[in-house]
C-alpha cells in the first residue's frame, strides 16, 4: 500500500550543506512518493486520502502540544515558514495542510510590504511580534526571508545592509530554536512555465480574478535574480537545527502531501504526550458525582451571600 515514513521524506527534501542551485531541482519531481498502483492510477485522489489521514494525525499532535503548554508550561511550538515565488502555492498549502488543525492553537501570519511603523524598526522586529506562543503552531506566509529576497532583487536597501542580514537571520533563528521553537522552513519550488499557467488560470476564471495581481507580471521579469537570491538564502541560512526544505511544487497534490510529511516528521520528534494535570482526578470525580444530577445549587446558606460593597 502507499504510505511512507515522514522522516524519510524529510531527508529527501532537506537542503544539503554547501551551495544551492535551484535550477538543478525538478519542480515536477515527487521525492519520497510511494510506488504502488493506487498512487499511479489516481495521484490526486490518493493524495487527498493521505492528507485526510495525516491531517487527523497532525491535529492529534497539535492538541497535545497545546495541552502541554496550557497545563504543564511546556515552551515548545512549531513554526512553518513558507516561501515561494508568486503563485507558488503558499495560500493553498496553508488551506490544505494547516487547515487540518484546530484554529484555536494556530497563529497564521502573512507578511506583505512593511508598514511605516515596521520600517522604523529593525527588519526582524515584526517577525518577533508574530511568533507563535508556546503550545501554538505558527505559519508564516512569507517571512524575514523577504528581506534578503525582494529587498535584494529590487535594491530596497544598500547591498551591505542585506548582505549583513544572513548572519542576523542565523542568530535570530538560533535564539528561536533555543527557546523551544521547532522551525520548518519550506521553499515551494515552481517553474516559470507553471507560474505563467497559474496566472492564465486566474485570468480565465472570474472567481479567481481576485487572486490575480498585475504586479506579478512585472515581477516575473526578475525570475533569474530571484532564483539567485533564493540560492543564497537557502545555502547561507541552513543551520542543522533550522534547515531548509525545497518542495517541488508544480504538482499541488505532491506539494500538500510533502509539507504534511514535513510537519508530521517534526511533531513525531517532539514525542508529545498528554500532560499530567495538577489535581487528583479521582477526588475531582467524587466531587462532581456527589452533586447528583440536576441544576447545581450554591453551597452555603442561601440568601447570606452579600454583594461585594466598597
Ligand atoms: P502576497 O504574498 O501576494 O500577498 O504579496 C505580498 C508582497 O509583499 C510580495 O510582493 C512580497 O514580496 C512583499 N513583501 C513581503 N515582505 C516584504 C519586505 N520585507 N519588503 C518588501 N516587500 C515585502
Ligand atoms: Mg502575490
Amino acid at each position: 500500500m502507499g504510505t511512507s515514513d515522514p522522516a524519510e521524506v524529510r531527508e529527501l527534501l532537506r537542503v544539503g550543506p554547501g551551495p544551492v542551485d535551484l535550477s538543478g531541482i525538478d519542480t515536477r519531481g515527487t521525492p519520497g512518493l510511494p510506488g504502488g498502483k493506487a498512487v499511479r492510477r489516481d495521484p490526486k485522489g490518493w493524495s487527498q486520502g493521505e492528507l485526510a489521514r495525516m491531517g487527523a494525525e497532525l491535529a492529534g499532535h497539535q492538541e497535545r502540544l497545546y495541552a502541554s503548554a496550557k497545563v504543564a508550561g511546556d515552551q515548545r511550538r512549531v513554526l512553518l515558514v513558507l516561501q515561494a515565488m508568486d503563485c507558488g502555492g503558499k495560500d493553498g498549502t496553508v488551506k490544505h495542510v494547516a487547515g487540518a488543525m484546530n484554529p484555536l492553537g494556530m497563529r497564521i501570519v502573512a507578511f506583505g510590504p512593511p508598514t511605516e511603523e515596521e520600517l522604523a524598526h529593525d527588519f526582524l522586529w515584526r517577525i518577533g511580534r508574530a511568533l507563535p506562543a508556546p503550545g501554538q503552531v505558527g505559519v508564516f506566509n512569507r517571512s524575514h526571508y523577504e528581506d534578503v529576497l525582494i529587498v535584494r532583487v529590487h535594491g530596497l536597501v544598500p547591498r551591505r545592509t542585506w548582505q549583513a542580514r544572513y548572519n542576523k537571520i542565523n542568530a535570530f533563528e538560533r535564539d528561536l530554536v533555543s527557546t523551544g521553537v521547532v522551525l520548518i522552513k519550506v521553499m515551494l519550488h515552481i517553474s516559470p512555465e507553471e507560474q505563467r499557467q497559474r496566472l492564465l488560470d486566474r485570468l480565465a476564471d472570474p472567481t479567481k480574478h481576485w487572486k490575480f495581481n498585475p504586479a506579478d507580471v512585472a515581477e516575473r521579469q526578475h525570475w533569474p535574480a530571484y532564483q539567485e537570491a533564493y540560492n543564497d538564502a537557502l545555502s547561507r541560512c541552513n543551520a542543522t537545527d533550522a534547515p531548509w526544505y525545497v518542495v517541488p511544487a508544480d504538482r499541488k497534490w505532491y506539494r500538500n502531501w510533502a509539507v504534511a510529511n514535513l510537519m508530521l516528521a517534526a511533531f513525531t520528534d517532539l514525542k508529545l504526550g498528554y500532560p499530567e494535570v495538577p489535581f487528583d482526578v479521582a477526588e475531582q470525580r467524587a466531587r462532581v458525582e456527589a452533586e447528583g444530577s440536576g441544576t447545581p445549587r450554591a453551597t452555603g446558606t442561601p440568601g447570606k451571600r452579600k454583594m461585594n460593597r466598597r
